[in-house]
């Protein structure tokens, strides 16, 4: 696929849709195969992913579109069960496309591997022989893995702390290490944790303490991707209301957030609506993925929005979106998974840092797209019209009768599945 650009796609049928995915160049005949078979993820590949395996479970892949970030085409693999999700990320991801698309960047690929480091006689000694052996212990840490060093990756820097300082602290003091570990294109969790398991006893020799932990941080702070985009306001009007309403409404909206955690959670929450899906589409691991763009939100000490809304002097509106960001285009079960393979191949990323911006401009348009509902008609309007499909399905229609009942619901302003049993009871008479 060239462009990201497909008209008319909503419209499309699934089969229409998968006949244009079928006459991509990359894709395979197996690929089609699995994408469009009952079965995707055969029981045979779950129960050698994980442990007391029963079944799969599969969700909704959708495509979202229109996506141009740093001047490439990218059509966006996301599987989720919510709907609106992805038609509010290609809506939005069109009127930034219209404004020159998205900017992003993002760091090297450093992660962190902790080591936890107890019971030193003197914690300042301990710290003191650490720093000395710094370069040693680097290197004995990438002697652990070479090929990943081979890459042109491995171990790059150091640091120490000592925790629990203060007199009469609740918790025992410790020692902890910090080894900043490039992981190239892979998550690195693996690769990070044989890494520092490896140099415990070194640590223990050199600090006289006894290791506990040795584990990668699902903080990432030195493994981050930015957003940003630059909306004049005429893109952001609608009949009802100017772009200049809709501007500074997105921007009140972000203000709430940036001054209030019950809301600021809620905000956050829309954004991850557009990076789990991404996230879990491409195999990566949505957990280390939120866990780290929390702790993002809250590394000034309150928990605040992960998003920065304003206006320039020009009055265009401009978003801005920082996260760590821990996914690989390799390992963990990214090349197991038969489905994240194709999404791969659908998304054609070159690394694992521009997977990273992809998810941070997809985050950066869904949180926009919440808020520019919320600012101007109201987020039910849009999100419950979709959701009409899914409540009509939970009452139990089938077949042609999903849409009857549907429309139904939209045309009497009243989507809740006690109204669509009633319809669907009245359908079957
Ligand atoms: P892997 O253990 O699969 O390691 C990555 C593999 O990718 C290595 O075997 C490496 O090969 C190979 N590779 C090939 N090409 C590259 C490349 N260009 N760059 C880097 N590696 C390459 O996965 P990860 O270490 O990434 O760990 C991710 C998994 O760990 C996820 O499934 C995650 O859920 C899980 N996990 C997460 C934890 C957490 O978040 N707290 C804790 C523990 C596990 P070679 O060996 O030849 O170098």
């Amino acid at each position: 696929m060239q462009t990201s650009r497909i008209p008319g796609f909503y419209n499309m049928t699934v089969e229409q849709r998968r006949e244009l995915l079928a006459k991509m160049e990359s894709f395979t005949e197996e690929d089609t195969a699995y994408l469009f078979s009952k079965e995707a993820l055969s029981t045979d590949t779950a129960d050698n992913m994980i442990e007391n395996v029963v079944g799969t479970f599969p969700l909704p892949l959708g495509l979202g579109l229109n996506f141009l970030i740093n001047d490439k085409d990218f059509v966006v693999p996301m599987a989720i069960e919510e709907p609106s999700v992805v038609a509010s990320a290609s809506h939005i991801a069109k009127i930034v496309r219209n404004a020159g698309g998205f900017t992003t960047e993002a760091t090297d690929r450093v992660m962190i591997g902790q080591i936890q480091v107890v019971g030193c006689q003197d914690f300042y000694i301990a710290k003191e022989a650490i720093l000395h052996e710094k370069d040693n212990l680097i290197n004995a840490v990438n002697a652990a893995y070479p090929s990943l060093v081979n890459r042109g990756g491995g171990a790059e820097d150091l640091d120490v702390r000592i925790l629990n300082e203060e007199p009469g602290s609740k918790y025992s003091q410790m020692l902890v290490l910090h080894i900043y570990i490039n992981t190239c294109d892979a998550m690195g969790a693996n690769i990070i944790n044989t890494m520092v398991e490896s140099l415990a006893p070194t640590v223990e020799e050199l600090t006289g303490g006894k290791v506990y932990l040795r584990i990668l941080s699902n903080y990432p702070d030195r493994c981050l991707a930015r957003a940003r985009c630059v909306i004049p306001t005429d893109l952001l009007g609608s009949e009802e209301f100017s772009g200049e309403e809709v501007r500074d409404g997105v921007i009140h909206a972000y203000e709430f957030a940036a001054s209030d955690p019950y809301r600021a959670v809620t905000h956050n929450k829309g954004i991850m609506n557009g990076i789990d899906p991404v996230v879990i589409a491409t195999g990566n691991d949505w957990r280390a993925v939120e866990a780290g763009a929390h702790a993002h939100a809250a590394r000034n000490g309150r928990y605040t929005s992960m998003t920065e809304w304003s206006k320039d002097d020009e009055g265009n509106l401009i978003g801005e979106l920082e996260l760590p960001m821990s996914v690989g285009t390799v390992g963990g079960s990214i090349r197991v998974h038969p489905i994240s393979s194709i999404a791969h191949k659908l998304l054609n990323v070159d690394s694992a840092q521009e997977l990273a911006q992809v998810i941070v401009a997809v985050g950066l348009a869904q949180n926009l797209g919440a808020l520019k509902a919320l600012a101007t008609d109201g987020i039910q309007k849009g999100h419950m019209a979709l959701h009409s499909r899914s409540v009509a399905i939970a009452a139990g229609a089938t077949g042609e009768m999903i849409d009857v009942i549907s429309q139904r619901l939209i045309q009497e302003n009243e989507i809740r599945v006690g109204k669509a049993k009633e319809l669907v009871e009245e359908y079957k008479k």
